[in-house]
């Protein structure tokens, strides 16, 4: 077999490259939620809440409505910083809720939980 006959094969296939996949366009990160004045009021309202949602009661240990994941506790803002810009760093203006509780509540749904208690 001739040096070419050989080296062929590889010709007829070259290695095949993965196929570009399209990237998703990456979502700006709001600076506000890595400063230093949010994280500290965040890590005061978690500390209070006790590790459970204010609406239903559940914990970072109990698991989502899908049964598979386990659930998150999100810091929320009662009116949205999109209403309301001046309350965002308003502890008053602050629940905790677990990633279905936030995930149910839309921006302009400014229901206090605490209050029912
Ligand atoms: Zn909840």
């Amino acid at each position: 077999m001739s040096f070419k006959k050989r080296l062929k094969p590889l010709y007829e296939n070259p290695p095949q490259r993965k196929p570009k996949t399209a990237k998703k366009p990456k979502r700006k990160r709001d600076p506000f939620y890595s400063s230093y004045e949010w994280k500290t009021l965040r890590y005061e309202v978690l500390k209070e809440s006790e590790g459970r949602c204010t609406l239903c009661g559940r914990s970072r240990n109990d698991f989502s409505v899908d049964g598979i994941t386990k659930l998150n506790l999100t810091v929320d803002h009662i009116t949205s910083r999109s209403v309301d810009p001046i309350k965002e760093l308003d502890k008053e203006n602050c629940q905790i809720l677990c990633t279905d509780c936030h995930e149910a509540k839309k921006v302009n749904d400014n229901t206090d939980f605490r209050a029912l208690g």
